[in-house]
């Protein structure tokens, strides 16, 4: 009996060993693959740009990163602003070179405050364009307690982070129409240039087209002005900027109806290829000064190029 027992322990004893084994090979392998994930999200290939036009739901939040740079151009709702933080933390964003804020309606500052208590945030871009409202004076109470030099968005202004610059094109002139009042910038990378045009509508884009001319707005991407609203995206807009890729930022199932069928049908006959954040989810583009890729996330947060518009 004495035999039997000892055997028995011994057989407890080495199952435990087996497990603990177990356990401790599992543990590793889920650090191994934390690191991974870690640095594959991190790591921007030198020489290479990327776009990400994240799905906020009703609202506009995008961030530009590139081997030692970011810049942020509005950050979504407040419902969204938390979702914001993580997301940038997860692409390895700790310094924002630059913050626009085009314009001060709630779906495009929302999350505005978290991205100033949460990240360094070296300047801030916005229009001069004052309302009220809970959304913008808290950003500008965070603006000022974090001491971020702000600019006010003049076209013809120029900021150049290494090898990226932004062009200020507008708002051209003071307007009644808040949306109109819209930074509306184009980032630089190379030969490749991305517009975004906030919510500014016809007007201002018309504007825009006057003061600029077709041979700075001739663009590779357009994000897309005022959620795909047919306010927005002119066919004369469409005509100088002449995009190949176009963005839509707009909630699933939206009260508003974004986008509208005119707005696809303009995008559709200027030739070019549209993506949605309702549907395709946050959208990713990859440039490397030349060619512009659509990227789609796999395993372990790595990109691959799906969609080559060089
Ligand atoms: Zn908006």
């Amino acid at each position: 009996m004495a035999r039997t027992s000892k055997h028995l322990r011994n057989r407890g004893g080495r199952r435990f060993k087996i497990l603990l084994a177990f356990a401790l090979a599992a543990a590793i392998l889920v650090v191994i693959a934390a690191t991974i994930a870690v640095d594959v999200a991190r790591r921007i290939p030198d020489g290479v740009l990327r776009a990400y036009f994240i799905d906020v739901g009703q609202g506009d939040a995008s961030v530009i990163l590139w081997n030692g740079g970011c810049v942020v151009i509005d950050a979504g709702t407040e419902a969204s602003a938390e979702r914001l933080s993580i997301y940038l933390r997860k692409l390895g964003v700790s310094e924002i070179d630059c913050a626009v804020f085009t314009h001060p309606h709630s779906d495009h500052i929302g999350g505005g405050d978290d991205i100033l208590a949460d990240f360094t945030v070296k300047s801030v871009v916005m229009p001069d364009c004052v309302v009220d409202g809970e959304s913008y004076s808290e950003l500008l109470y965070y603006i000022e307690k974090e001491g971020c030099p702000t600019y006010m968005a003049t076209p013809g202004d120029e900021y150049s982070f290494g090898d990226v610059t932004m062009t200020v094109l507008g708002p051209y002139t003071e307007y009644d129409n808040e949306n109109d009042m819209s930074a509306v910038v184009k980032v630089t990378y190379g030969d490749i240039d991305i517009i975004y045009a906030g919510d500014a509508e016809a007007r201002a884009e018309y504007d825009i087209i006057e003061f600029w001319g077709d041979d700075v707005l001739d663009v590779e991407v357009l994000k897309v002005g005022h959620h795909g609203s047919y306010t927005s995206t002119t066919e004369e807009f469409l005509a100088v900027t002449t995009p190949e890729l176009a963005i839509i930022s707009c909630g699933r199932q939206n009260e508003y109806g974004h986008p509208h069928s005119k707005t696809l049908a303009n995008l559709d006959k200027a030739g070019a290829s549209v993506y949605r954040t309702d549907e395709d989810g946050t959208v990713i583009i990859e440039t490397d000064g030349v060619n512009v890729w659509r990227c789609v996330m796999g395993f372990l947060g790595r990109l691959y190029r799906v969609d080559n518009k060089g």
